[in-house]
């Protein structure tokens, strides 16, 4: 028996902004069912990395790979673009992506949010996509607030609404840019326990974070980027109990602190 294609594979990805060097050549594979945190100090390329993988940002060289599928690449003008916007679409499509400040539609209730791209984008029927919305907000433990605005809620309400959001997609992997950087410290806790929850169901993560402890208990790979480039990857036990670079000690070291004060 062979086994699964891996959920995403990146080789040697490089990107730049102008001259300023982002993505110094990543290579990175997750496999189904794996929660990987992303570490690393501000600027370090982070949020680069985890936008390239569903090509909301382009790579200059590398390659990706969804499921096995290779994202096809062409030059236009010098540039890479891909070569087939429809692929591009439908692997975007793959991927429940959860961001720092939300981004829920304010003029729309937190069902309209939820069910907005299952019945327009993905042509669900209503009813059906109503039905799992119920579900997904059950799950999140937002239940009673089907029918509330966005303006209505907390922080931590707000993202447990954009993680149910992403999750109606029905993706093969989620994708979360430090999902609680924008929370008042008393409402992080109830975001990284839906988070967590996600975790023990087997689904497939990428988690860009500065919750250390968070990242250490629900991850089964730890990544820390330092200035474009994977500096230590491992099992968390060891990037954050006993690192072997002295960069990534440093860093934890520090993030630890921050949170213990
Ligand atoms: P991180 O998420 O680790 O803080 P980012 O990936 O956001 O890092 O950014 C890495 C570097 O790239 C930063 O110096 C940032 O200012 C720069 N950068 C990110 N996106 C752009 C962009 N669209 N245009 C120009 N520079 C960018
Ligand atoms: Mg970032």
């Amino acid at each position: 028996m062979t086994a699964p294609p891996p959920t995403i594979t990146l080789t040697d990805i490089r990107k730049t902004f102008g001259t300023l060097n982002v993505l110094k050549g990543i290579s990175l594979t997750a496999h189904e069912g794996e929660v990987i945190s992303i570490i690393g100090a501000s600027g370090s390329g982070k949020s680069t990395l985890l936008r390239c993988i569903p090509l909301l940002e382009v790579p200059d060289s590398g390659t990706i790979a969804i499921g096995g599928e290779v994202v096809r690449m062409k030059t236009r003008a010098g540039h890479p673009v891909p070569a087939d916007t429809a692929q591009v679409n439908r692997l975007r499509a793959s991927f429940g992506f959860v961001f720092q400040n939300f981004n829920l539609w304010a003029h729309m209730t937190v069902l309209q949010n939820i069910i907005e791209a299952p019945v327009h984008v993905q042509r669900r029927p209503r009813a059906e996509a109503v039905a799992e919305a119920e579900a997904l907000l059950e799950k999140v433990g937002l239940a009673d607030k089907r029918g509330a605005y966005p303006a209505q809620l907390s922080g931590g309400q707000q993202q447990r609404v954009a993680i149910a959001r992403a999750l109606a997609m029905r993706p093969r992997a989620l994708l979360f840019d430090e999902p609680t950087s924008a929370l008042d410290p008393e409402l992080v806790g109830e975001v990284l326990r839906v988070i967590a929850g996600l975790a023990s169901e087997g689904r497939t993560m990428l988690i860009v974070t500065h919750e250390m402890a968070f990242a250490a208990d629900v991850s089964t790979r730890a990544i820390f980027l330092h200035d474009g480039q994977i500096e230590e990857q491992g099992p968390p036990a060891q990037v954050f109990n006993t690192p072997q670079s002295d960069r990534t000690r440093a860093f934890i070291a520090r993030h630890l602190n921050r949170h213990s004060t």
